[in-house]
């Protein structure tokens, strides 16, 4: 599973930083799933390879505006590039009329069936390839986070069972290695029954806005990736003896470390870090603020930068 940043600024956007979104990227191809929809969402992608049309899901987690006022444009425009396949899209339910007023006040068609599911009421969703469930979060609004787990990643044919079970060699196995199912002494053989994963399923968390890290505990025990907010640096929340339903990158790093995270993300910055070294307050600080209380693979993220979980389970910046 890849990850690719298309904005990673809180509140407002910066001249480098968009608002809120995060792809997720299936391994096995180009089907992705959208965290997020903070506006300008949909020209950020004009700059990645993601196609509106590979999009498997979108799932938005908590009712701010930088977090989803980039929807009717996005949904608008899938409409125009001639998407046709329905699209489920996870919201909080005060969302719904928004959206449905937003596209109907402006006369936008779209020629597919928009399908929209109260993020409340969300179990469990899956694709083919991904399952998401959520993890309630704590902010001035209800918020969630989202956790992405692969389905039986990267499947082989089960030699063995195919064996045991006398299915000849040949065209029937090429069927099977290729998700199909297959007629055999009168039976129909369920491809799904004779592939099996070749690698662990990877577990990557994408989470909106949080002050209290450690609602994640259950769910951070071996994920791959932990993608949180670190909106602040810790002598900012002091001068202000606000939060605002904020976390520090402190308290992140901190969470991390004791929950063992492999790989943390942080994202959602304050506008009022800089990315000139030589200004201040300037990101590194946020950087060096969570280095002191986390001792694994950390990772800033930036705008439409794309990140990929190698063999080694490290999550390293790849060219998108
Ligand atoms: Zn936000």
């Amino acid at each position: 599973m890849d990850l690719q940043f298309l904005g990673t600024s809180s509140g407002v956007p910066t001249k480098s930083r968009n608002v809120s979104a995060t792809a997720v990227i299936e391994a096995s191809g180009s089907h992705w799933y959208l965290v997020d929809c903070g506006e300008g969402t949909q020209h950020q992608l004009l700059h990645s390879p993601l196609s509106m049309r590979d999009l498997r899901g979108i799932f938005i987690t908590h009712v701010h505006g930088d977090h989803c006022f980039g929807l009717p444009g996005l949904l608008a425009s899938a409409g125009m590039s001639g998407r046709t396949e329905p699209l489920d899209l996870i919201l909080p339910a005060a969302l719904q009329d928004w959206v449905r007023l937003s596209l109907a006040a402006s006369e936008s068609y779209l020629p597919f069936e928009l399908r929209m599911l109260p993020v409340e009421q969300l179990q469990h969703w899956q694709s083919s390839h991904v399952e998401v469930s959520t993890v309630q979060l704590s902010h001035r609004v209800p918020s969630v986070g989202f956790v992405f787990t692969e389905l039986n990643p990267e499947p082989r044919l089960d030699i063995a069972r195919l064996e045991a079970e006398g299915i000849p060699r040949g065209p029937l196995w090429g069927d099977l290695a290729k998700g199909i199912s297959v007629e055999h002494d009168g039976q129909t053989l369920d491809a799904r029954v004779y592939l099996k994963a070749s690698r662990p399923a990877r577990r990557v968390i994408v989470c909106g806005d949080n002050d209290n890290p450690a609602l994640l505990a259950q769910v951070a025990q071996g994920a791959d990736v932990l993608v949180h907010e670190a909106t602040f640096t810790q002598p900012i929340i002091d001068r202000s003896g606000n939060s605002f339903g904020h976390s520090t990158a402190a308290a992140v790093a901190r969470f991390a470390e004791q929950a063992g995270v492999r790989n943390l993300v942080l994202t959602h910055f304050s506008a009022r870090y800089q990315a000139d070294p030589k200004r201040s307050p300037c990101i590194d600080d946020v950087r060096e603020e969570a280095q002191a209380h986390y001792s694994g693979n950390l990772t800033l993220a930036r705008d439409l930068q794309r990140y990929h979980i190698g063999r080694d389970g490290g999550l390293v910046a790849v060219s998108a």
